[in-house]
Protein backbone atom coordinates (compact mmCIF):
# COMPACT_ATOMS: atom_id res chain seq x y z
CA UNK A 1 0.00 0.00 0.00
CA UNK A 2 1.15 3.93 -1.22
CA UNK A 3 0.09 6.60 0.61
CA UNK A 4 0.96 9.59 -1.21
CA UNK A 5 1.32 13.19 0.45
CA UNK A 6 2.09 15.29 -3.44
CA UNK A 7 2.30 13.90 -6.75
CA UNK A 8 4.58 15.68 -8.55
CA UNK A 9 5.73 14.53 -11.33
CA UNK A 10 7.31 16.18 -14.04
CA UNK A 11 9.45 14.87 -17.02
CA UNK A 12 11.83 18.20 -17.38
CA UNK A 13 12.88 18.37 -13.80
CA UNK A 14 14.63 16.31 -11.57
CA UNK A 15 13.50 15.42 -8.39
CA UNK A 16 14.56 13.86 -4.71
CA UNK A 17 11.67 11.73 -2.87
CA UNK A 18 11.60 11.24 1.23
CA UNK A 19 9.74 8.47 2.04
CA UNK A 20 9.36 6.46 5.10
CA UNK A 21 7.70 3.08 6.51
CA UNK A 22 4.71 4.18 8.35
CA UNK A 23 5.29 2.63 12.61
CA UNK A 24 8.73 1.14 11.73
CA UNK A 25 12.63 3.24 12.03
CA UNK A 26 13.09 3.11 8.72
CA UNK A 27 13.20 5.65 6.31
CA UNK A 28 14.57 6.40 2.97
CA UNK A 29 15.25 8.81 -0.17
CA UNK A 30 15.30 8.48 -3.78
CA UNK A 31 16.51 10.31 -6.65
CA UNK A 32 16.81 10.67 -9.97
CA UNK A 33 19.61 12.78 -11.36
CA UNK A 34 19.58 12.87 -15.22
CA UNK A 35 19.43 16.12 -16.21
CA UNK A 36 21.47 17.83 -13.54
CA UNK A 37 24.38 15.27 -14.35
CA UNK A 38 24.03 16.48 -18.20
CA UNK A 39 24.09 19.97 -17.05
CA UNK A 40 26.95 19.32 -14.39
CA UNK A 41 29.19 17.46 -16.70
CA UNK A 42 28.56 18.87 -20.29
CA UNK A 43 31.64 21.09 -19.94
CA UNK A 44 34.01 18.48 -19.64
CA UNK A 45 35.34 15.98 -21.37
CA UNK A 46 35.40 13.05 -18.65
CA UNK A 47 36.15 9.69 -19.85
CA UNK A 48 33.50 7.27 -19.95
CA UNK A 49 34.22 5.21 -16.95
CA UNK A 50 34.92 8.95 -15.04
CA UNK A 51 31.54 10.47 -15.79
CA UNK A 52 29.80 7.11 -14.58
CA UNK A 53 31.52 7.50 -11.35
CA UNK A 54 30.92 11.32 -10.73
CA UNK A 55 27.44 10.31 -11.87
CA UNK A 56 26.75 7.90 -8.56
CA UNK A 57 28.92 10.05 -6.37
CA UNK A 58 26.17 12.70 -7.61
CA UNK A 59 23.30 10.81 -7.11
CA UNK A 60 24.84 9.32 -3.72
CA UNK A 61 25.74 12.98 -2.56
CA UNK A 62 22.35 13.94 -3.08
CA UNK A 63 20.61 10.76 -1.42
CA UNK A 64 22.80 11.80 1.86
CA UNK A 65 22.85 15.54 2.00
CA UNK A 66 18.81 14.63 1.78
CA UNK A 67 18.95 12.55 5.05
CA UNK A 68 21.22 15.86 6.82
CA UNK A 69 19.03 18.65 8.87
CA UNK A 70 22.27 20.51 8.48
CA UNK A 71 22.09 23.93 5.57
CA UNK A 72 24.79 23.59 4.27
CA UNK A 73 27.23 21.57 1.67
CA UNK A 74 28.17 18.00 1.87
CA UNK A 75 31.53 17.55 -0.11
CA UNK A 76 32.62 14.26 -1.25
CA UNK A 77 35.85 13.37 -2.22
CA UNK A 78 37.66 10.36 -3.73
CA UNK A 79 41.09 11.09 -3.58
CA UNK A 80 43.90 8.86 -5.33
CA UNK A 81 47.60 8.53 -5.72
CA UNK A 82 47.99 7.27 -9.54
CA UNK A 83 46.78 8.32 -12.45
CA UNK A 84 42.81 9.43 -11.67
CA UNK A 85 44.06 12.31 -8.42
CA UNK A 86 40.84 13.43 -7.44
CA UNK A 87 37.20 13.35 -8.12
CA UNK A 88 34.63 15.99 -5.81
CA UNK A 89 31.18 16.39 -5.80
CA UNK A 90 28.94 18.78 -3.75
CA UNK A 91 25.67 18.84 -2.75
CA UNK A 92 23.86 21.60 -0.85
CA UNK A 93 20.89 21.15 1.55
CA UNK A 94 18.93 23.23 -1.38
CA UNK A 95 20.26 19.96 -3.44
CA UNK A 96 22.40 22.11 -5.67
CA UNK A 97 24.65 19.82 -7.27
CA UNK A 98 28.04 20.23 -8.64
CA UNK A 99 30.89 17.99 -9.79
CA UNK A 100 34.30 18.07 -11.02
CA UNK A 101 37.71 15.35 -11.45
CA UNK A 102 41.20 15.67 -11.92
CA UNK A 103 43.43 13.01 -13.62
CA UNK A 104 46.71 13.27 -15.39
CA UNK A 105 47.89 10.75 -18.30
CA UNK A 106 45.96 7.78 -19.48
CA UNK A 107 43.03 6.60 -16.75
CA UNK A 108 41.29 4.33 -19.82
CA UNK A 109 42.95 1.01 -18.06
CA UNK A 110 41.75 -0.67 -15.04
CA UNK A 111 38.80 -0.18 -13.24
CA UNK A 112 37.62 3.12 -11.24
CA UNK A 113 38.62 1.75 -8.13
CA UNK A 114 41.59 -0.44 -9.45
CA UNK A 115 42.71 3.65 -10.45
CA UNK A 116 41.82 4.92 -6.65
CA UNK A 117 43.84 1.57 -4.78
CA UNK A 118 45.40 3.31 -1.94
CA UNK A 119 43.24 6.46 -2.11
CA UNK A 120 40.92 7.84 0.47
CA UNK A 121 37.53 8.85 0.64
CA UNK A 122 36.29 12.47 2.40
CA UNK A 123 33.38 13.36 3.77
CA UNK A 124 32.79 17.47 4.49
CA UNK A 125 29.97 18.83 6.13
CA UNK A 126 30.38 23.00 5.16
CA UNK A 127 27.22 24.17 7.78
CA UNK A 128 26.48 27.87 6.45
CA UNK A 129 25.35 28.97 9.07
CA UNK A 130 28.35 29.65 10.51
CA UNK A 131 28.36 26.13 12.31
CA UNK A 132 31.97 23.86 12.53
CA UNK A 133 32.56 22.02 9.81
CA UNK A 134 32.96 18.47 9.87
CA UNK A 135 35.66 16.16 7.65
CA UNK A 136 35.57 12.52 8.11
CA UNK A 137 39.00 10.69 6.03
CA UNK A 138 38.92 6.76 5.30
CA UNK A 139 40.97 4.49 3.26
CA UNK A 140 38.75 3.51 -0.03
CA UNK A 141 37.02 0.33 1.07
CA UNK A 142 34.27 -1.62 -0.97
CA UNK A 143 33.64 -2.55 -4.36
CA UNK A 144 31.32 -0.13 -5.56
CA UNK A 145 31.03 3.43 -4.67
CA UNK A 146 27.95 2.74 -2.77
CA UNK A 147 29.66 0.15 -0.91
CA UNK A 148 32.14 2.66 0.39
CA UNK A 149 29.68 4.92 1.39
CA UNK A 150 27.89 2.16 3.43
CA UNK A 151 31.02 1.11 4.76
CA UNK A 152 32.00 4.95 5.77
CA UNK A 153 28.68 5.62 7.24
CA UNK A 154 28.60 2.02 9.02
CA UNK A 155 31.80 2.80 10.72
CA UNK A 156 31.93 6.37 10.96
CA UNK A 157 28.58 7.64 11.49
CA UNK A 158 27.14 4.49 13.05
CA UNK A 159 24.28 4.84 11.30
CA UNK A 160 22.67 1.20 9.78
CA UNK A 161 22.70 2.76 5.87
CA UNK A 162 21.66 1.15 2.67
CA UNK A 163 22.71 2.70 -1.09
CA UNK A 164 21.57 2.07 -4.61
CA UNK A 165 23.29 3.42 -7.41
CA UNK A 166 22.56 2.94 -11.18
CA UNK A 167 24.01 5.55 -13.93
CA UNK A 168 24.71 4.67 -17.95
CA UNK A 169 24.82 7.33 -20.75
CA UNK A 170 21.57 9.13 -19.91
CA UNK A 171 20.39 8.08 -16.82
CA UNK A 172 21.56 8.02 -13.30
CA UNK A 173 19.60 7.42 -10.37
CA UNK A 174 19.16 5.97 -6.58
CA UNK A 175 17.91 5.02 -3.74
CA UNK A 176 19.11 5.31 0.07
CA UNK A 177 17.21 3.31 3.24
CA UNK A 178 18.54 4.29 6.69
CA UNK A 179 17.34 2.77 10.37
CA UNK A 180 17.30 6.18 12.80
CA UNK A 181 18.79 5.01 15.48
CA UNK A 182 17.00 6.84 18.44
CA UNK A 183 13.53 5.75 17.24
CA UNK A 184 12.00 2.59 19.45
CA UNK A 185 11.76 -0.06 17.19
CA UNK A 186 8.21 -1.63 16.88
CA UNK A 187 8.39 -3.61 14.35
CA UNK A 188 12.25 -5.20 14.67
CA UNK A 189 12.12 -7.13 11.73
CA UNK A 190 11.51 -3.77 9.14
CA UNK A 191 14.91 -3.22 8.65
CA UNK A 192 15.90 -6.49 7.38
CA UNK A 193 12.47 -6.96 5.19
CA UNK A 194 13.15 -3.96 3.88
CA UNK A 195 16.47 -4.75 3.09
CA UNK A 196 16.01 -8.25 1.34
CA UNK A 197 12.90 -6.32 -0.95
CA UNK A 198 15.01 -3.32 -2.02
CA UNK A 199 18.08 -5.59 -2.87
CA UNK A 200 15.86 -7.19 -5.33
CA UNK A 201 16.02 -4.23 -7.46
CA UNK A 202 17.19 -4.03 -11.24
CA UNK A 203 19.83 -1.27 -12.37
CA UNK A 204 17.12 -0.60 -14.77
CA UNK A 205 14.82 -0.31 -12.51
CA UNK A 206 16.96 1.87 -10.95
CA UNK A 207 17.23 3.92 -13.22
CA UNK A 208 14.13 3.96 -15.42
CA UNK A 209 11.37 4.35 -12.88
CA UNK A 210 9.78 7.31 -11.01
CA UNK A 211 10.17 6.92 -7.27
CA UNK A 212 6.07 6.31 -6.89
CA UNK A 213 6.22 3.59 -9.64
CA UNK A 214 9.65 1.96 -8.02
CA UNK A 215 8.62 2.19 -4.64
CA UNK A 216 5.43 -0.34 -5.62
CA UNK A 217 7.44 -2.27 -7.21
CA UNK A 218 9.69 -2.64 -4.70
CA UNK A 219 7.43 -2.22 -1.55
CA UNK A 220 4.08 -2.78 -2.32
CA UNK A 221 3.54 -5.20 0.49
CA UNK A 222 4.87 -2.80 3.00
CA UNK A 223 3.23 0.48 4.36
CA UNK A 224 5.16 3.25 2.44
CA UNK A 225 4.37 7.12 3.19
CA UNK A 226 5.61 9.11 0.28
CA UNK A 227 6.44 12.90 0.56
CA UNK A 228 6.48 15.97 -1.22
CA UNK A 229 8.99 15.83 -3.62
CA UNK A 230 12.14 18.36 -3.67
CA UNK A 231 14.34 19.91 -7.12
CA UNK A 232 17.43 18.70 -7.56
CA UNK A 233 19.62 20.27 -9.82
CA UNK A 234 23.30 21.31 -10.80
CA UNK A 235 24.50 24.70 -9.55
CA UNK A 236 27.63 26.34 -9.58
CA UNK A 237 28.60 28.39 -6.50
CA UNK A 238 31.90 30.39 -8.00
CA UNK A 239 31.68 34.21 -7.84
CA UNK A 240 34.71 36.30 -9.13
CA UNK A 241 35.73 37.18 -5.80
CA UNK A 242 36.50 33.49 -4.77
CA UNK A 243 38.16 32.90 -7.85
CA UNK A 244 40.09 36.66 -7.51
CA UNK A 245 40.75 34.93 -3.87
CA UNK A 246 42.19 31.65 -4.75
CA UNK A 247 44.27 33.31 -7.21
CA UNK A 248 46.05 36.07 -4.69
CA UNK A 249 46.94 33.14 -2.92
CA UNK A 250 49.63 32.53 -5.74
CA UNK A 251 50.92 35.47 -4.53
CA UNK A 252 52.16 38.66 -5.69
CA UNK A 253 55.10 37.32 -7.92
CA UNK A 254 53.44 34.89 -9.69
CA UNK A 255 50.45 37.17 -10.45
CA UNK A 256 53.18 39.48 -12.06
CA UNK A 257 55.23 36.92 -13.74
CA UNK A 258 52.24 35.81 -15.37
CA UNK A 259 51.31 39.66 -16.43
CA UNK A 260 54.78 40.22 -17.66
CA UNK A 261 53.23 37.25 -20.65
CA UNK A 262 50.08 38.43 -21.10
CA UNK A 263 47.46 41.04 -20.98
CA UNK A 264 45.24 38.94 -18.70
CA UNK A 265 45.01 35.72 -16.47
CA UNK A 266 41.84 33.67 -17.44
CA UNK A 267 40.81 31.68 -14.45
CA UNK A 268 38.27 28.87 -15.17
CA UNK A 269 35.99 27.40 -12.31
CA UNK A 270 36.83 23.56 -11.83
CA UNK A 271 33.07 22.92 -11.98
CA UNK A 272 31.31 24.94 -14.45
CA UNK A 273 34.44 26.37 -16.25
CA UNK A 274 33.32 29.32 -16.42
CA UNK A 275 36.17 32.10 -17.12
CA UNK A 276 36.91 35.37 -15.17
CA UNK A 277 39.24 37.33 -16.73
CA UNK A 278 41.86 40.02 -14.37
CA UNK A 279 43.70 42.55 -15.89
CA UNK A 280 46.54 44.47 -14.42
CA UNK A 281 44.28 46.77 -13.02
CA UNK A 282 42.50 43.86 -11.20
CA UNK A 283 45.80 41.90 -9.58
CA UNK A 284 46.27 45.52 -8.40
CA UNK A 285 43.58 45.55 -6.77
CA UNK A 286 43.35 42.00 -5.28
CA UNK A 287 46.96 42.21 -4.11
CA UNK A 288 46.18 45.56 -2.45
CA UNK A 289 43.40 43.84 -0.80
CA UNK A 290 43.41 42.94 2.99
CA UNK A 291 45.23 39.28 2.66
CA UNK A 292 43.34 38.68 6.51
CA UNK A 293 39.85 37.49 4.25
CA UNK A 294 39.48 33.79 4.95
CA UNK A 295 41.08 31.11 3.10
CA UNK A 296 38.73 30.24 0.01
CA UNK A 297 37.31 26.95 0.32
CA UNK A 298 38.26 23.61 -1.38
CA UNK A 299 34.59 24.43 -3.69
CA UNK A 300 35.62 27.89 -4.67
ZN1 LIG B 1 31.66 27.48 -11.30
Amino acid sequence: MLKCAAMNKQNNIDQLQRFIFDKTAVRGNHVNLSLTIARALQHHHYPAMLKNALSELMVASTLLAATLKMQGSLILQMQGKGALKLLVVECTSALEIRATAKWSGNISQGSFLDLLSQGHFVITLDPKDGGQTYQGIVPIEGNSIAEILQNYMQRSEQIETRIWLASDDNQAAGMLLQKLPEQLEVDTDAWNRVCHLADTVTDEELRGLDATSLLHRLFHEENVRIFDAHLAQFKCRCTRQNVGNMLRMLGADEITSILAERENIEVHCDFCNQAYMFDAVDAAQLLASDTTMSMPKMAH
